[in-house]
């Protein structure tokens, strides 16, 4: 990781209309991804981490907005930016890879035809040059005879395949963020695992910002430098990944731990966290985990104020008021 800034965001709120009525999906989210760090987002579905992407991305749906904050991207504020500017900056200052690579490739043409218009677009490189760099860069995703490859349309290849040709396309664009949400999910273990050991790989030599997005902290545990955990809109915790991994501080985030199985003990001692996540129109006094958490009875605080964010340990947030007492008490 370096110090040099590449995706700043400052106090995000952002509401969602349904029904004439608007409800408020993200509170006050405020985090930062440096060049050569992949910081992670992580909670449950619904927790916000998508949306967050999508204002950085401008791709927010037509019933939501940006109501408050700001979004900087190497410097340069997006949150006022229309359609028209913001498309500027995706795709080549900021890349995507999304969970279902068809999403993004085109299947009525080729794989090099694509790949080419990409480096023309992005690069500004003639044909001829664009082929050779084409070539280089689906060898540097570790796709082997590449030549024949870029003969072939996307529904000739494998899941696997496909998103690392997505990855090939979104890198030679040369982005300064790389935004990542749910990559892996849909494929199996041992090509996820190569997924990521490659977007590793490649951090370094893309000198760019890596923000990840994923329910899986097997996943986190695999790719993160830092880690954020959201719920229900808010950002709950915050950490270094040995911090999170080592010494969770929300009992929130404990719960996802404890939700994870553990393949060497048949899963049996999984503990699924208790209730149902709340939905963005239900109203919650307090923390907005208490409903479902173990020590909301310890504390009164917790139906009555929802707790801010504070450092723990350097570098290590939690928003919690049993951890609050602890650290002042
Ligand atoms: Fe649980 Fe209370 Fe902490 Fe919320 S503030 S996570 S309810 S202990």
């Amino acid at each position: 990781m370096t110090d040099e800034k590449v995706l700043e965001v400052n106090g995000l709120h952002a509401v969602f209309r349904i029904q004439k009525k608007e409800y408020e999906v993200l509170h006050d989210i405020s985090f930062t991804v440096h060049r050569n760090e992949t910081v992670c987002i992580v909670g449950e579905s619904g927790c916000g981490k998508s949306v967050t992407t999508l204002c950085v991305m401008g791709l927010l749906p037509k019933n939501g907005r940006v109501t408050e904050g700001s979004i900087q991207l190497d410097g340069n504020e997006l949150t006022h930016l229309n359609d028209d500017q913001i498309r500027k900056y995706r795709g080549s200052k900021m890349g995507m890879i999304f969970q279902e690579p068809m999403t993004a490739l085109n299947p009525l043409l080729t794989i090099g035809y694509q790949l080419r218009e990409n480096l023309m677009l992005h690069r500004g490189v003639d044909k001829k040059t664009a082929e050779q760099m084409a070539i280089e860069y689906l060898n540097k995703v570790g796709i082997a005879n590449a030549p024949s490859r870029m003969k072939q349309y996307p529904f000739q290849l494998s899941g696997g395949l496909r998103q690392r040709i997505l990855i090939a396309m979104v890198l030679s664009a040369q982005p300064d963020l790389l935004i990542a949400d749910e990559p892996t999910t849909a494929l199996d273990v041992t090509i996820q695992k190569q997924v990521l050991t490659l977007l590793n790989g490649l951090k370094k030599d893309m000198n760019a910002g890596i923000l990840f997005i994923t329910h899986d902290l097997g996943v986190v545990a695999e790719i993160a430098d830092r880690v954020i955990v959201l719920y229900a809109g808010r950002k709950v915790e915050e950490g270094s990944t040995e911090q999170i991994f080592t010494h969770p501080a929300h009992p929130y985030t404990i719960g996802l731990m404890n939700a994870v199985p553990d393949v060497d003990k048949d899963g049996d001692d999984m503990e699924p966290i208790p209730g149902m996540f709340p939905n963005i129109t239900e109203v919650i006094p307090g923390c907005r985990f208490n409903p479902r958490c173990p020590h909301a009875a310890e504390c009164s605080l917790c139906k009555q104020e929802v707790p801010s964010l504070t450092e723990i340990e350097p570098g290590h947030y939690a928003a919690c008021h049993l951890v609050k007492k602890e650290v002042q008490p």
